[in-house]
């Protein structure tokens, strides 16, 4: 039988080891962590549960349900419309800021309004999308929105430019209305939940962790605690931090991209020059077990405001049982560029931060913090990925390695579209 190896048991790689067991291969899965799930780990203290930041389920395939239901797992998540607000200017206005300026301060709203209403006369979004995500979103939502939101909303969670990022990525990301809901969504009069998160699945008791638990337990074997320390084309073998061999006849990878490049020991001159040109952000994620009731009902707030050092802060306990009764919990996201260190006083601007948006009442009610990192989070769309992303994938393709999933492919993607990642992969291997 082919020897099978895939790297990592996050979503991708437990989907692919289900959908080849399926198709009756028996590969080995190798999972460094000492838990599968991979970003989408569930982290248990003192009766709180914390995701790796906010991981809701979107699905919006129909047989995504049924691999669910299959996995046994379907009904025990609950579904949810998305509560979701912009803390700016003072105040709280609902997401997405396009169709729902009523909230905000009368200045931005009008500049807002006037901004999308002028871009609409100059025949936006009808002709070539422009090339920078800033010019797009000065092209497609006008002066205020682009100005008050989407530039600096981007430029903290990526810590760049937005003149510097592509828009490859804002397809199904950022949606844009019409002209009549912009108005109507200045009055308070739009309803319609739109974007590709309006709705969701939670689970009904504990953290997202059920979901890869659950593909875990439909698989014969998955090997936790084992770090690939190099992967040899050549040879094809993968040697293990305990100095363990493994040999295989293909390879699938789902660690990132820049990580497998690194530990790749005889890569093509070409594609580990086109490593380096891949960026990305890491985000520090600061989860709090808080004593008392939520503060605010939103499921989670984008936070654009330079001011404060996160882009996000969810409050998981509105959408799931996650703590202790009489207590709730608060996910903070930061960005910082991959690879560089926790900024100094982090922590306590953070508190500082909650405190102003009336997130937080009293720095003693926090009974437990846990500080997780995800390095790297979020890739950078930047004009040389595609090129760069493409040599890599074609040398590894080429020596029998199939990179899958978010940060093996470097993109931009959600646990559903792992599953259909791995899925895909299994696919591939059974032709
Ligand atoms: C901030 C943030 C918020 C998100 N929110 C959502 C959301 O709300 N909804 C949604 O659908 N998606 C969300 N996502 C996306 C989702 O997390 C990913 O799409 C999904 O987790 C990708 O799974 P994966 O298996 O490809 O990668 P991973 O989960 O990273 O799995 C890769 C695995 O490989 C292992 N590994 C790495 N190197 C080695 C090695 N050398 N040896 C052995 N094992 C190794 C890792 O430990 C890991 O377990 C979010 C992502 C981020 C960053």
């Amino acid at each position: 039988m082919r020897r099978i190896v895939i790297v990592g048991a996050g979503l991708t790689g437990l989907s692919a080891a289900y959908h080849l067991c399926a198709r009756g291969a028996e590969p080995m899965v190798l999972e460094r962590s000492g838990t599968v799930g991979g970003a989408c780990r569930t982290l248990t203290r003192e009766g709180f549960h914390f995701d790796l930041t906010g991981h809701l389920l979107h699905l919006a395939r129909e047989e995504s349900h049924e691999l669910l239901r299959a996995l046994g797992v379907r009904g025990a998540l609950r579904p949810h419309r998305r509560r979701a607000g912009i803390a700016l200017a003072g105040t709280v206005t609902p997401y997405p800021i396009q169709i729902n300026t009523y909230r905000l301060p009368r200045e931005i709203r009008r500049e807002c309004v006037l901004g999308f209403v002028e871009a609409h006369a100059r025949a936006s979004g009808r002709g070539e999308a422009p090339a920078s995500f800033a010019a797009w979103a000065l092209d497609r939502f006008g002066e205020g929105f682009a100005r008050h939101f989407f530039l600096p909303y981007n430029r903290k969670l990526f810590c760049t430019d937005p003149a510097e990022l592509t828009t490859e990525w804002v397809g199904r990301y950022v949606p844009r209305p019409e002209v009549a809901d912009v108005i109507a969504g200045a009055f308070g009069l739009y309803r319609t939940p739109v974007g590709y998160n309006a709705a969701f699945l939670y689970p009904k008791v504990g953290g997202i962790q059920i979901v890869a638990d659950a593909l875990a337990r439909s698989l014969p074997a998955v090997r936790l605690g084992c770090q690939v320390r190099s992967v040899r084309l050549g040879a094809r073998e993968v040697e293990l931090e305990s100095g363990e061999t493994l040999g295989w006849d293909a390879l699938v990878a789902t660690a990132p991209l820049s990580h497998l490049a690194a530990m790749t020991a005889d890569l093509p001159a070409a594609a580990r020059a086109a490593a380096a040109r891949l960026r990305a952000v890491a985000v520090v994620n600061l989860n709090l077990g808080v004593r008392g009731p939520a503060p605010r009902r939103e499921h989670w707030l984008y936070v654009p405001e330079e001011r404060f050092p996160f882009y996000r802060v969810g409050i998981p306990s509105n959408h799931g049982r996650v703590a202790p009764p009489g207590c709730h919990t608060l996910s903070v996201e930061v960005s910082v560029p991959a690879g560089a260190p926790v900024p100094a006083g982090l922590r306590e601007r953070c508190l500082a931060g909650l405190a102003e948006l009336g997130l937080l009442r009293d720095a003693g009610d926090v009974a437990v913090v846990e500080e997780v990192r995800l390095d790297p989070a979020y890739a950078i769309f930047d004009a040389v990925r595609p090129a760069a992303v493409a040599a890599l994938r074609d040398a590894f393709r080429a020596a029998g390695v199939t990179v899958a999933g978010r940060w093996a492919e470097w993109k931009y993607s959600t646990m559903e579209d792992a599953l259909w990642d791995g899925a895909a992969v299994a696919r591939r291997l059974a032709r």
